[in-house]
């Protein structure tokens, strides 16, 4: 059985499957992607031909239009190609809508590249699927002990006691656009919380390509001049960035608050002028990291991005054999 360091290789680009000829979330344009999920750290524009779910598909389509890719396939979840030799299906990952996981098949070994993921259930896209391989190559986002994020619920609720506590302030939550925004509302949703949304021009488009995937999110009203000042006690979402300029200027003493997974560390927050920090991420915390690196059950394991060293050390203290990749172009930032 050959190692798959024979048939896999890390590039300046990113991860090449070399019988395959195809490149997983490369950083620049090349002649054959497999594209994991749409956040533009991973989707770039610029490729031949592309292979992702169909949802990731239309994502890069509205995000870069006619510069996505010249020609694209799209895969369902656990339907199997063949190329050049390597079996290739994809697996929900359980991040964001269409997200996945590449589960790859060589020479009698099995390859499972993560993605960006969380273990956690999420109203708006497929859960996670474990699947036993051989090499798990894996993010590491949150890749320490101090990142464990608290359920949803005591999040979300969070933000609904606020409301109520200050009906005379403007709740303006920085989420960002693809995923955090869809999901944040959608948990909203299955509180029971009916009055309509109000948006960010910018967020209004994914949220539409959502619902047509199925997602609830209710009635939504897009943020105008006109109707700014009338958000007292209203529950706003919007860009990270809007929520810091002048465009909450205007609403009735607006209070800012922020869905991420780095709202963990306070310091984040105060830096962002964030007064409810809302621990709410679409990656793994460390027990959803450790836990699943336990049940792939893989010998080995290659850490893509994120806090390398912690789980690389955690891994062989396993037994687990765990190498760091360190590839270029993947933001911590984007969550
Ligand atoms: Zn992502
Ligand atoms: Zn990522």
């Amino acid at each position: 059985m050959p190692p798959p360091e024979s048939w896999l290789n890390v590039t300046p680009k990113g991860l090449y499957c070399v019988p395959g000829d195809f490149f997983i979330d490369p950083n620049s344009a090349v002649e054959r992607a497999v594209i994991t999920h749409g956040h533009a750290d991973h989707a770039r524009p610029g490729h031949s031909k592309v292979l992702a779910t169909a949802e990731t598909i239309e994502i890069n389509d509205l995000r870069m239009g006619k510069r996505a890719a010249r020609s694209r396939q799209a895969l369902q979840y656990g339907e199997m190609v063949a190329i050049g030799g390597v079996n290739l299906r994809l697996a929900p990952a359980g991040h964001i809508l269409g997200s996945a996981q590449i589960v790859l098949e060589h020479k009698g070994s099995r390859v499972v590249v993560s993605g960006d993921y969380k273990r956690r259930t999420d109203p708006t896209c497929t859960g996670f699927e474990v699947v036993a391989c051989d090499v798990f190559i894996t993010e590491a986002t949150f890749a320490l002990p101090v990142f464990q994020h608290p359920p949803d619920k005591i999040e979300i609720d969070k933000l609904l006691a606020s409301v109520q506590r200050n009906p005379d302030r403007a709740h303006v939550v920085g989420v960002y656009a693809l995923g955090k925004a869809q999901r944040v509302m959608a948990l909203l949703r299955q509180t029971g919380y009916e009055k309509p949304f109000y948006v960010h021009r910018a967020l209004q488009p994914i949220c539409e390509l959502y619902v047509r995937f199925g997602s609830t999110l209710g009635e939504l009203r897009v943020v105008t001049p006109e109707n700014k000042k009338s958000l007292a006690g209203e529950i706003i979402l919007a860009p990270p960035g809007a929520t810091r300029d002048r465009w909450t200027r205007g609403m009735p003493n607006p209070l800012i608050a922020f869905a991420s997974g780095w709202m963990r560390i306070r310091q984040r927050a105060r830096q962002r002028g964030v007064e409810l920090p809302l621990i709410l991420s679409d990656h793994a915390d460390w027990s959803e990291l450790t836990a699943t690196i336990e049940e792939v059950d893989a010998g080995v394991i290659w850490i893509t991005h994120g806090r390398e060293d912690a789980l690389a050390h955690y891994a062989e203290s396993q037994g687990i054999r765990a190498r760091s990749l360190s590839m270029l172009g993947y933001e911590e930032e984007n969550e």
